[in-house]
This record gives C-alpha cells, structure tokens and sequence, in this order.
C-alpha cells in the first residue's frame, strides 16, 4: 500500500492521456451516512442539542454543528453539515498536498478556452450535467469544480 500513498502527490502528465483507475479507487473516501438519521435524533433515550464546531487547518476557521448527546457526547452530524465538512476535508487535502493532482494542456478554440478531462474520471458523467464552479482566488487562477448530475 506504500505504493499508492507515494503516488499521491505525483502529478499525472499532460501527455499521459490514461490515468490509471487505481490512482482514483485508491483514494481514502470519508462515509458520512446521508439522511439516515431524523434531526434531531433521539440518544441515551433523549433529544440531541445543537452544538457548534470548530476546526481549522493553516489558520483558516471553519465553523459548523453537530447535534450532540448531552450524556454520551456522541456527535451526529446533518447531511448538510457533513456536505459541508466534507467540502473542507476535500480543500485540506488540497493544502497538504494529498489530493489527486492533473495538469491538463488548455485548448483554445478561437473564442473559448477549454481542458479535457481524463476518461477514467468521466464515466459516468453526462451531457447536461451541471458543472459548479467556485472561484478560489482570481489571481492565482484557482477553482473549486463539482460535476453535477441532474437527475
Ligand atoms: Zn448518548
């Protein structure tokens, strides 16, 4: 397992157009059970109550809650709070380095600047789907992408 852990912060070449499967599926994944509690949820035979989080990576503050058993202390996160956790892991990941890196050429059609992405990480996408796009920061030319099905 050594093997993919080394591979992680090396970037796949623009001229390599196959980025191989075991580079995507041998990503840690965080399971968060969406929707599979109402909230509040009831432990220890009681209601849960709100509490606020904090986290925070390189001085970047990151607040959020968590419904908490005043008893236990077992934490349950909503699936909106874990969406936006995970969000945060996700640009963790991104400032230590350990996410999957691509450099793909630009293309420029004239009018349009476009990238092709990789058919490996594709399948399954669509024509149509809805491609989210935050801008991080417009100097360095920094996005946050999310592919979208719409179903
Ligand atoms: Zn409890």
């Amino acid at each position: 397992m050594r093997r993919n852990e080394t591979r992680r912060n090396e970037i796949i070449s623009t001229t390599d157009e196959e980025v191989k499967e075991e580079d995507i599926i041998g990503e840690e994944k965080f399971e968060i059970s969406k929707d599979a509690f109402k909230f509040p949820v009831n432990c220890c035979s009681k209601k849960t109550i709100l509490a606020n989080k904090k986290l925070s990576i390189n001085a970047i503050e990151f607040s959020y809650s968590v419904w908490q058993c005043s008893k236990c202390k077992k934490e349950y996160l909503d699936s909106e709070q874990a969406k936006r956790l995970e969000k945060f892991w996700m640009l963790e990941k991104v400032m230590e380095n350990r996410s999957i890196r691509m450099e793909r050429a630009m293309n420029f059609d004239g009018k349009t600047f476009f990238f092709r992405f990789p058919k490996e990480i594709s399948k399954g996408w669509h024509k149509g789907d809805l491609v989210d796009i935050n801008l991080i920061n417009s100097e360095n030319n920094m996005f946050f992408i999310e592919i979208k099905h719409q179903h």
